[in-house]
């Protein structure tokens, strides 16, 4: 049986119609970028995150950078945030020319000690950037309470927690903004590039308006030095399709998810996402954690079940950080992390009895 790590096809399949007159409707009335389709998606998609504005742009990665920009942070100023991420939660920091600071995650929930903000935070932090990983919202109580405390803002890397809620409130709506990415895998994903900034902030919400824009006020007058980091009406119109099967698509990973926690809980060297109890997870990512990660992934790509790793090389470690000289042994749980992870196949068409395979083909491993 072949178990793809990711299956895009399938879905589409389920939505082709629909899709095709969302697309049509956008060649019809020529409205490519920004307009009335991506208005929309804009509208619905700040509805479900229960805030007030949502600004569509190019990229999670846009969203990330604007959000620092439109809060005036830039050289000089220090943003805390975690090394077991995706880069573009660091990039983003360092493109708007502050630094980033790294703390450690909680070893159960792998998402942002929040106890380690005091060690962090200098007379320079402006900003925390928690990251709501793989679906599971960070701890943001203690977050947000740290943030009050010290008059830094909060920004949610929603990335990868469309949809996700942090005891009943829906992520996004926490901090003063929240960033999505929509890149073709995450839970809702663009047909290309596409992301999102939510904010119940007029202020910002207006801020990032021009600033995505090359900094217009109006046509060709130019109040700020943006930069060009518009949202396609294509994807716009797309968005608003699948957006109305976002919650279908992550019940269907929650279902997907306790099969394979009922199936893999028995074996002892493998340790299993922890759910924590403030969270509503949507399991964008299943990642397991074991020590024999790397014979464990080649023994299972031998049996046709692709798996991945989310991330081999916390950002600390990474070469374009190495004028941080942050040693190893600097973050030891994301490092273990970077060791341990194993991410199954986990999307929302994946089949009862592919997890049922895949979770046969770790037991033989382990037997
Ligand atoms: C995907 C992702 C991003 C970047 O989003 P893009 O749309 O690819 O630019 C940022 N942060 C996290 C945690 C992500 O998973």
């Amino acid at each position: 049986m072949k178990v793809p790590f990711l299956d895009l096809h399938n879905q589409y399949q389920t939505i082709r119609c629909e899709i095709a007159s969302a697309i049509q409707q956008v060649l019809d009335s020529s409205a490519f970028v920004g307009g009335p389709f991506v208005e929309r998606f804009e509208e619905e998609f700040a509805n479900l995150c229960g805030s007030r504005f949502t600004l569509g742009v190019s990229s999670g990665t846009s969203a990330l950078w604007l959000t620092l920009l439109g809060l005036g942070i830039g050289p000089g100023d220090e943003v805390i945030t975690v090394p077991n991420s995706f880069i573009a939660t660091a990039e983003a920091i360092s493109m708007c020319g502050a630094r980033p600071v790294f703390v450690d995650v909680n070893e159960q929930s792998y998402t942002m000690n929040a106890a380690l903000l005091e060690n962090a935070v200098t007379s320079r932090t402006r900003a925390i950037i928690p990251v709501h990983l793989f679906g599971q919202p960070a701890d943001m109580d203690p977050i947000v309470a740290f943030a009050e405390k010290h008059k830094l803002h909060v920004i949610e890397d929603a990335c990868q927690a469309h949809g996700s809620r942090y005891k009943g409130r829906p992520v996004g709506s926490i901090g003063i903004a929240g960033c999505f990415s929509f890149y073709p895998g995450k839970n809702l994903g663009a047909y290309g590039e596409a992301g999102a900034v939510v904010t119940a902030n007029p202020d910002l919400a207006d801020k990032i308006r021009i600033l995505r824009d090359h900094g217009q006020t109006r046509k060709y007058y130019h109040a700020m030095i943006g930069w060009n980091s518009r949202m396609d009406g294509i994807q716009g119109a797309l968005l608003s399709v699948k957006l109305k099967h976002l919650l279908d698509w992550n019940e269907a990973r929650r279902k997907n998810a306790a099969l394979y926690d009922s199936l893999l809980t028995e074996i002892q060297e493998i340790n299993l996402p922890k759910k924590m109890d403030y969270a509503q997870h949507v399991y964008h990512i299943y990642a397991i954690r074991t020590k024999n990660r790397d014979k464990l992934k080649d023994f299972l790509a031998h049996r046709g079940i692709d798996c991945l790793i989310h991330y081999p090389l916390p950002i600390h470690l990474q070469e374009a950080y190495r004028p941080l000289r942050l040693e190893r042994g600097s973050f030891p749980i994301s490092e273990t992390c970077a060791e341990e992870f194993l991410s199954l196949p986990m999307y929302p068409d994946l089949a009862g009895n592919q997890i049922e395979y895949v979770a046969q083909e770790i037991r033989n491993f382990y037997s």
